[in-house]
């Protein structure tokens, strides 16, 4: 394994470039620096994606060679070259998540780049087009100054039964308004934009599938977050505030952004797809499924991550109650469980299937990404619930911390919090205010709203699912099975799918 080629960026690096990033964030009607603390949950995050790397012992699990200069590189700036990349980026995700606390803020950013890797090649080979090298051009930079990248893909849409180019107001779509000599400019607004306010470049990618008459909603490009014309309204959300009871959970967040591009210049070394050519509108659906799959496939390494957390808290919560060994406990945790593996597996089924495509960026099978993501977002609030049930209702009522603190109820607090004799009265007050953290906080809000459409609604995933399975071949097998004339089917044809 080669080695690093000079250390890697760190997380003061991080800091240091947010605090002189021009100031383009709002929240709440006023100006916002970026590393106001508000930021601090989300950057911690972030930050762990810088630190994961820089551990000798995780040399294989979160770097990779670049497969433009060979160098050492974070993998989170890497584009997948075989189907063990994509196994260790899975990997990585669901390492860093646990780590984490939650989402770690990164992947959207890598999944988007892999997702312009392939979409640009097709579309060069289709339309004649030169965007593959300005893809390389700017990947190369990207992983040479490593980047933070987030990916600003859902639009604000409008009148979800129009087409972007049947909107009253056409800006519902991001779309290009003008085709200049140096570059494009563009309009419209991206809105649930993970980590707007806290990146350093947007990526942007069409939502959705487009029509012969959308060339100028076919556009994808990358561009530093303070560019002029970009205005970032801010979100932000975290467990909350402890004053003595510090905790991991307690300095980790989250926050997004709606993004409003205001007539925004992008010069041409920046831009992956511009509708300039007729034609790019097919590559432009193209590009907005491909960063999906990418997205779903790093969802079956987050989601069981999550879920490992969950379990876990449900686990102690049982074992601190002292009812661990009953059987209904033990048949919810099992559930739990299932949950996460068959999301995980899904994901390595993904993975192992995997396809090289032309350019060499390798792609995961969209059938089992589909299916893992689906099944996560689906049971997400089950998931809750086992933990809500098991943990009983002390997490949502626990008294305040400064109870806790008071020279007065502080004892009485000692003496009525104990449960299992073996467990502290601090550490059950820790473990309450955990659970309280993940289900009964403003956190966990924005956490359940995550895991039901963050990479898609449940829908979008069943309808990607059905565009690439083969249900003609199944129903072979039941007119075969049923005495009506087709081709029966011998032998093992792999997981294939239609549309790679
Ligand atoms: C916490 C969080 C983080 C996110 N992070 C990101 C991010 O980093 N980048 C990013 O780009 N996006 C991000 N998203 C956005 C996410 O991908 C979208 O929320 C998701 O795709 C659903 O889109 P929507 O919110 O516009 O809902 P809608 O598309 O409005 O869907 C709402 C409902 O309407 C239905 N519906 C919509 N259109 C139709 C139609 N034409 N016909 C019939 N039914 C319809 C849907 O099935 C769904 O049930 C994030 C979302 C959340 C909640």
């Amino acid at each position: 394994m080669s080695t690093l080629v000079k250390p890697m960026r760190t997380s003061e690096d991080y800091l240091e470039h947010l605090r002189v990033m021009k100031p383009n964030v709002r929240m709440n009607g006023e100006s916002i620096p970026r590393d106001h603390s508000v930021f601090k949950p989300a950057i911690n995050c972030v930050c762990t994606t810088l630190e994961l790397p820089r551990d000798p012992q995780n040399e294989e699990l979160m770097t990779a060679s670049s497969h433009i200069t060979g160098k050492r590189i974070n993998r989170y700036l890497h584009i997948h070259q075989n189907p063990h990349d994509l196994q260790m980026k899975q990997k990585m995700v669901r390492t860093n998540c646990r780590l984490a606390g939650g989402c770690m803020q990164r992947c959207m950013g890598m999944d988007a780049l892999n997702a312009v890797s392939v979409a640009t090649y097709e579309m060069d080979h289709g339309l004649g087009t030169k965007y593959y090298q300005t893809f390389l051009e700017y990947m190369q930079n990207y992983q040479e100054n490593e980047w933070i990248g987030n990916c600003a893909q859902t639009d604000i849409k409008g009148d979800r039964k129009a087409r972007p180019h049947q909107q009253m107001d056409p800006d519902a779509y991001v779309r290009v308004v003008e085709r200049r000599k140096d570059g494009i400019v563009v309009r419209g607004c991206k809105i649930c934009i993970g980590i707007a306010p806290i990146t350093e470049e947007l990526i942007v990618v069409p939502t959705r599938a487009l029509t012969k008459e959308e060339d100028d909603w076919a556009v994808s490009f990358a561009i530093p977050a303070d560019t002029k014309g970009v205005i970032i309204l801010a979100r932000s959300r975290a467990p909350k505030d402890r004053k003595a009871v510090k905790a991991p959970i307690a300095e980790i967040g989250d926050t997004l952004g709606m993004v409003i591009f205001d007539n925004v210049f992008v010069p041409w070394e920046r831009v992956f797809m511009s509708g300039a050519k007729k034609g790019e509108w097919e590559f432009g659906g193209r590009l907005a499924l491909l960063f999906a799959l990418n997205h779903r496939h790093s969802y079956c390494g987050c989601k069981p991550a999550m879920v490992d957390i969950i379990v876990g808290a449900a686990a102690l919560a049982a074992e601190y109650n002292g009812v661990e060994k009953s059987k209904h406990i033990e048949m919810k945790l099992a559930e739990m469980i299932s949950v996460a593996e068959l999301t995980f597996a899904a994901g390595v089924a993904s993975g192992v299937y995997g396809k090289v495509t032309p350019c060499g960026t390798c792609t995961p099978n969209p059938v089992y990404a589909n299916i893992g993501r689906r099944h996560a977002g689906e049971n997400i609030y089950s998931e809750d619930k086992g933990l809500a049930e098991i943990a009983g209702g002390i997490p949502a009522t626990l008294p305040m911390e400064g109870d806790f603190l008071d020279e007065y109820t502080g004892p009485l607090l000692k003496k009525y919090m104990k449960r299992a004799p073996h467990i502290s009265a601090e550490d059950q007050e820790r473990l309450w205010r955990l659970i309280a953290d993940l289900t009964s906080s403003d956190y966990t809000g924005l956490l359940q709203y995550a895991h039901l459409h963050g990479g898609g609604s449940p829908v979008m995933e069943a309808i990607a699912l059905l565009k690439e399975y083969d249900l003609e071949e199944r129903k072979n097998i039941a007119k075969y099975l049923a005495g009506i004339k087709s081709e029966p089917i011998r032998t093992w044809k792999g997981a294939e799918w239609k549309s790679l």
